[in-house]
């Protein structure tokens, strides 16, 4: 079958079967051995080698629901960004990071790669501002979008023009859009990474991360990732391959009940400002409305109420970090991801300390707004 043919929902249950002769099973079996066969075989199988079976499905299956010719599995979502980063960039390379990246992002790229001698500048997401900050040895410029916690869009096809004229190489996170809401290989985006722990897993029960790009990339990642040894195990790759078969279901329930909650907290007296690039009032939406399928289920909001004891009053929805389950989850920033940065940094990017960081779940959007409502009216 043409897997090629199919709509992306559709290729989330049934693209990259898993084929072996005699089993005729719908799923693919989960195999554990650690151990292969190497005679007369057409290559060498080793879980490190990021090539046994449920590695090779699963991958398959994120490449295409991506627009990627090739992924590879990792078993997080900073393993994924580093490996990648470390396949990328050498000793006297520089490397530019959009400054409102994830908060790990942001600290592991500065301890880590500072310390192999590789450059690195910030800049926001513009194609102007990131021009400022590129030198001659600029390789690879790395972006998110829409970004934590305020969700503000990167201009993607301005940016990828920019450093298409000038040969730097573009890495992007996902993670928030998910490949059902955008695809940013399709704007000319090079490497697409995700925190599969988010939306890909979505039933905050796995932790994982991914690599998406051209065949060329994906196989100096790997044979990077294999030198690193940050392959997922097979018995989460099964648990993510079956995560995937929904996943055209959950993000696109998830973004439906995001835009009903975000216009729903945008007119609450005890709301001051909501973020979500869906609705008309975010300084971005035209260039989301571009660039995305659909807006997502991420959004952040500042209250007029005591900020903790409002969630400590919510019922349903629960106070938890991490993010793009089918519950519907909700975190302070400050005490957070953004927990490191110093009250002048977060003020720099536009954190307050009443900003909360939602992420919207499966449930009916009624129960999530009764939620939210008996809460603001229960808070000072
Ligand atoms: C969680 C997250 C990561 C890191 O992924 P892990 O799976 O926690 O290693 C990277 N980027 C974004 C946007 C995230 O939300």
């Amino acid at each position: 079958m043409d897997y090629s043919k199919l709509k992306q929902g559709t290729q989330c249950i049934h693209s990259e079967k898993y084929e072996l002769k005699e089993y005729t099973g719908v799923t693919t079996p989960i195999f554990t051995a650690t151990a292969y066969e190497y005679i007369n075989q057409s290559k060498t199988v080793y879980p490190r080698y990021y090539n046994t079976p449920n590695l090779e499905v699963t991958e398959k299956k994120i490449a295409r629901l991506e627009g990627g010719e090739g992924a590879v599995l990792f078993s997080s979502g900073m393993a994924a960004t580093m490996t990648a980063l470390f396949s990328l960039l050498r000793q006297g390379d520089h490397l530019i990071l959009q400054d409102d990246l994830y908060g790990g992002t942001f600290d592991s790229v500065n301890v880590e790669l500072k310390k192999m001698g590789i450059e690195i500048s910030y800049a926001k997401a513009s194609a102007v501002s990131f021009e400022q900050v590129i030198q001659p040895n600029t390789k690879v410029i790395f972006l998110e979008s829409p970004s934590n916690p305020i969700l503000s869009i990167s201009p993607i096809e301005e940016i990828v023009s920019l450093c298409k004229s000038k040969g730097i190489i573009t890495l992007f996170d996902n993670t928030f859009a998910s490949p059902i809401n955008q695809n940013p290989l399709e704007l000319g985006i090079d490497i697409v990474m995700h925190s599969g722990t988010k939306y890909l897993g979505g039933h905050s029960d796995l932790c994982c991360g991914v690599v998406v790009s051209n065949n060329g990339f994906i196989k100096k990642i790997r044979e990077t990732g294999v030198h690193f040894g940050g392959n997922m195990d097979p018995q989460a790759a099964f648990l993510l391959e079956r995560s995937l078969k929904t996943l055209d279901l959950r993000v696109k329930k998830q973004t439906e009940n995001a835009m009903v909650v975000a216009t729903w907290l945008e007119q609450h007296p005890k709301v001051a400002r909501v973020f979500y690039p869906g609705l008309p009032t975010h300084p971005r939406h035209d260039i989301a409305k571009k660039q995305m399928k659909g807006f997502g289920a991420m959004l952040s909001f500042e209250v007029l109420v005591d900020p903790d004891q409002f969630v400590l009053n919510l019922e349903m929805i629960a106070p938890v970090i991490s993010l793009g389950a089918v519950e519907s989850t909700i975190c302070s920033p400050i005490q957070t991801s953004h927990f490191r940065m110093s009250p002048a940094e977060r003020q720099a990017i536009g954190i307050k300390d009443n900003l909360l960081r939602m992420s919207v779940g499966i449930e009916d959007s009624q129960d999530i707004i009764n939620d939210l409502e008996q809460a603001l009216i229960s808070t000072k």
